[in-house]
């Protein structure tokens, strides 16, 4: 190997880089900010035979134990629009990207308002809120592979987007690090107005004919009213997916649950909120050591404060297993775990 200019921190805590706040460690840690960052990151990497971890917010990432490899923090700035193009490194924070957006008028983002996390990590599982995916804005990737250093580019019909969920979380697992998105943005815009919320939250502000950024501004408003802000209190968002159930299977479970709520999709399936379904669980407020299942969004686990991984693992298995138990249910969670 040549000379070696980036830092590998050894037995690095990871507190801080995971919104949980599990308080695990990793072998080494280390940043990227360019692709000669990168390839002197994978060729440390090859020497000392380690895994690589690739961790950008870590804001949908839980933790089993310690990481005994390199977790590598994707660090890439930069965001060039082009007419109503934008490129964006993948280590810019997707909030911003949003502002920024909305500040040269361009649209598409503004019902992903507030979502934490940076840009490279929005195709991983094809982010989504009110109504809007990134699917939805998506051209193309550019990633490098972690094992070879090839650089790939990979367009959306590549990426396998279906809801909250990508090629990157099947196939391509762990196995490439993105470092730049390519989106498609509009200056006509359209609004989605499609989740009852955001159309209470607009009639509460009294606004009939809402901007881009109107409705930006009621999708921040809801989203630092309903869910727990993991800057106070650690939390890694919805800890499921909603289950998407057959017409049949829903029909079996509204004859003892007449009154459970569902959004039928565009494949034809019903979406029933897993929140919901933990609530009538009983699981709301229950708690393994730390972890507890928020008492302000059933869909939320937070740390109170000292949460051990096991801790978290245990509540979740409780969910799930009280959630089947009571209407056969099967839920899948929503970060990636290691
Ligand atoms: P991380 O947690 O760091 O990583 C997540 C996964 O992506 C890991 O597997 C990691 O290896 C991989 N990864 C990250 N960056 C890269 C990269 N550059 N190259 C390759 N792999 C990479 N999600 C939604 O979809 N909609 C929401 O409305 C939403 N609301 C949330 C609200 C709260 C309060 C919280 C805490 C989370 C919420 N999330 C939501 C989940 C999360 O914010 C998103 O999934 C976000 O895209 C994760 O970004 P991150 O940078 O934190 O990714
Ligand atoms: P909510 O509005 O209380 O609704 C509960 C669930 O029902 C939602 O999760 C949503 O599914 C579904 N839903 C509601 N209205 C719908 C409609 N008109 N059409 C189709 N599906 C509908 O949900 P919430 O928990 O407060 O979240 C609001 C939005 O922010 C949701 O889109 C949610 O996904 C997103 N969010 C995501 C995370 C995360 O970590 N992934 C965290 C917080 C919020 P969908 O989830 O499929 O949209």
């Amino acid at each position: 190997m040549g000379i070696i200019n980036l830092l590998f921190h050894e037995n690095f805590s990871l507190a801080t880089h995971n919104t949980l706040g599990l308080d695990i460690r990793a072998r080494y840690f280390c940043s990227a900010e360019n692709l000669q960052d990168l390839s002197e990151v994978l060729a440390f990497a090859r020497d000392g035979k380690l895994e690589i971890l690739v961790l950008g917010g870590g804001s949908n990432v839980v933790f089993s134990g310690d990481f005994d490899g390199l977790v590598l923090r994707i660090d890439f700035q930069g965001m060039e629009f082009d007419d109503q193009k934008v490129v964006v490194g993948a280590g810019v924070n997707w909030h911003r990207l949003v502002q920024h957006s909305l500040e040269r008028e361009l649209f598409g983002l503004e019902n992903l308002s507030l979502i934490p996390g940076l840009a490279g990590a929005a195709p991983i599982q094809n982010i989504g809120a009110y109504g809007q995916e990134l699917d939805g804005v998506f051209v193309a990737l550019a990633a490098t592979d972690l094992s070879t250093g090839e650089e790939l580019v990979l367009t959306r019909s590549d990426c396998h987007f279906g809801y909250r969920n990508s090629i990157f979380k099947g196939e391509l697992k762990d196995r490439v690090a993105i470092t730049q998105i390519t989106l498609q943005l509009s200056s006509d815009f359209l609004p989605i107005l499609e989740y009852q919320e955001l159309v209470n939250e607009l009639e509460r502000r009294k606004i009939d004919l809402p901007t881009a950024l109107d409705i930006s501004d009621a999708v921040v408003a809801i989203r630092k009213h309903k869910l727990p802000d993991p800057s106070v209190v650690g939390n890694a968002g919805s800890f499921y997916k909603n289950p998407e159930l057959s017409s049949q299977t829903l029909a079996n479970l509204r004859h003892s649950c007449p009154n459970v709520p569902s959004h039928k999709t565009e494949q034809g399936l019903h979406k029933v909120p897993a929140a919901w379904l933990i609530e009538q669980a009983g699981m709301k407020g229950e708690s393994v050591g730390d972890a507890l299942v928020s008492t302000q969004h059933a869909l939320v686990i937070v740390n109170k404060g000292n949460a051990r991984c096991h801790d978290v693992l245990a509540l979740a298995a409780k969910i799930e297993q009280q959630v089947q138990s009571q209407f056969g249910v099967l839920l899948e969670m929503e970060p990636v775990l290691y």
